[in-house]
């Protein structure tokens, strides 16, 4: 391939086997069933020497790549949390990919820098977030939170851990819940506390963190000499989608002068709609807050959305200035480089302004506002049904249940016969659901949130569950 009218032709048809895919994929299982090592073994051991024609490069896809794809896009896939995407989306990595922009700087793409600051905004403005906060797209949620820490880390030490290393300091403290992503685990390794200096702190029978018992560590920590530095809270945990409390936990933050990070990946995107903005009542109060696009926001992998009150401690934070990267324009534009980990930048701007122009807002708030309707449905059946049941609160689209019928009672049964309900579902092909543990209970998981669900689909899965669950207890 090596003229633009081979690769229009190899595009066409590329366009036209995408678009089959998108018709078709409710055909596929929806979570891939190879075994391990099964793709690898098929791969030759070395890169060939010679080119190869697209269509035998497309054969083998279909025939050694395709068997091992779970299908995120598939409107069964209920599991983890979604990474949707959707045809705006699509259309706009293409595009992206075209340009192959590096955005380090304004001056290596100007309109990749621009048109980030505004998207950010219109997300501000479309979730009802402080309007004095500042965003900047991150890859993932976990980079996101680690700018936080490290952020907070140099504000509390004067960027003194920037200049000379921790030097022995073992003192900083960072707070989090029992329920908390491991993603805030991970960032406490990196940014050099030590997981040691997390502090995990208990949750209420909804799986909510504990002001009292934060404020209690804290003066527990202060007392002993040590240094709090973060609060990380969470919008919308990983196993249940609960709410820590938002605005106790903020005030306890300014009480004591401590950052306050949160943590809204998935659920952020919920508050879109006016109607959900209670659970973050409280959220002027944080120092920071990322919520992730790519999860329920149509805007394919990666697309993370960090927010932050004062941007010039972010930038001081990750400031570098190496002669090469001088330009004449430093201080009038946003150079975002200096705003996360990474130097080079992908243009993921450009999908979320594809996504938010052609679905058009109201249209996002709807799709939102079906999948959390019909969530709580499901979850109306768990409840009228006597052999099944509800492990935590719906407050999004999220139900944490499982099946529990008469004459089972043993906790060690009840979690075995849910283990083999989980398995026997997903190696269906039909449905994709994932699970979790919340005390002690086994609970399968059923996230309500992929693009391409409607009510047929959600229907026939309650059902498909129900008779797979009597299935079980028969044998
Ligand atoms: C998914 C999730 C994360 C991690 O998101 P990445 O973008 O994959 O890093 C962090 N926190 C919560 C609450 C999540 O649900």
């Amino acid at each position: 391939m090596k003229t633009p009218s081979d690769f229009r032709a190899e595009a066409h048809k590329m366009a036209d086997r995408i678009a089959d895919y998108f018709e078709q994929v409710e055909h596929y299982p929806v979570k891939s069933q190879v075994r391990p090592g099964e793709i690898f073994g098929q791969l030759p051991l070395l890169p060939p020497e010679s080119a190869t024609s697209m269509d035998d490069i497309m054969a083998d896809f279909e025939k050694i790549i395709m068997p091992g794809i779970t299908h995120w896009q598939h409107p069964n896939f209920y599991a983890f949390f979604p990474a949707n995407s959707s045809y705006p989306s699509v259309l706009a990595e293409m595009l992206t990919a075209a340009l192959g922009q590096q955005g380090m700087i304004w001056e290596t793409s100007p309109a990749a820098a621009e048109l980030e600051e505004r998207v950010m905004e219109w997300l501000k403005e479309m979730c009802g977030l402080p309007q004095n906060w500042t965003g900047v797209i991150q890859d993932t949620a976990s980079a996101s939170t680690l700018a936080a820490l490290l952020t907070a880390r140099e504000k509390v030490t004067s960027f003194l851990i920037n200049e000379h290393g921790f030097n022995n300091n073992d003192k900083l403290r960072i707070y989090c819940s029992t329920e908390t992503h491991s993603s805030i685990e991970k960032a406490v390794k990196i940014a050099g506390f030590g997981r040691k200096n997390l502090v995990k702190i208990a949750v209420d029978q909804n799986f909510a963190l504990l002001p009292d018992e934060l404020n209690e560590a804290i003066e527990r920590d202060l007392a002993a000499g040590l240094i709090p530095v973060c609060v990380v809270a969470t919008i919308g945990t990983t196993g249940s989608t609960a709410v820590d409390p938002i605005q106790k936990t903020g005030e306890i933050c300014r009480k004591h002068n401590i950052w306050f990070h949160i943590d809204a990946a998935f659920a952020g995107t919920a508050l879109v709609l006016p109607e959900m903005r209670h659970f973050a009542a409280g959220l002027e109060l944080a120092d920071s807050y990322v919520f992730n696009p790519h999860k329920w926001m149509f805007t394919n992998f990666d697309c993370s959305a960090y927010f932050v009150r004062d941007p010039e401690m972010l930038i001081r934070t990750f400031e570098i200035l190496p002669e090469y990267l001088k330009t004449k324009t430093r201080g009038q534009v946003n150079d975002y480089r200096d705003w996360g980990v990474a130097l080079g930048r992908r243009f993921r701007a450009l999908k979320l302004w594809f996504v938010i122009r052609s679905f058009g807002v109201e249209e996002i708030r709807n799709k939102v506002r079906k999948h959390i309707e019909l969530a709580q449905w499901v979850a109306g059946e768990i409840e009228k049904s006597a052999d099944f049941e509800l492990l935590a609160p719906v407050p999004f689209s999220l139900v944490c249940f499982r099946y529990r019928p008469a004459g089972i009672d043993g906790p060690d049964d009840l979690n075995l016969i849910n283990e083999r309900l989980l398995n026997k579902l997903n190696t269906s092909g039909l449905v994709y659901l994932t699970h979790t543990k919340l005390n002690g209970k086994y609970t399968l998981r059923m996230v309500i949130a992929q693009t391409n669900t409607e009510a047929i689909h959600v229907e026939k899965t309650w059902k498909l569950i129900r008779d797979m669950a009597n299935d079980i207890h028969q044998t």
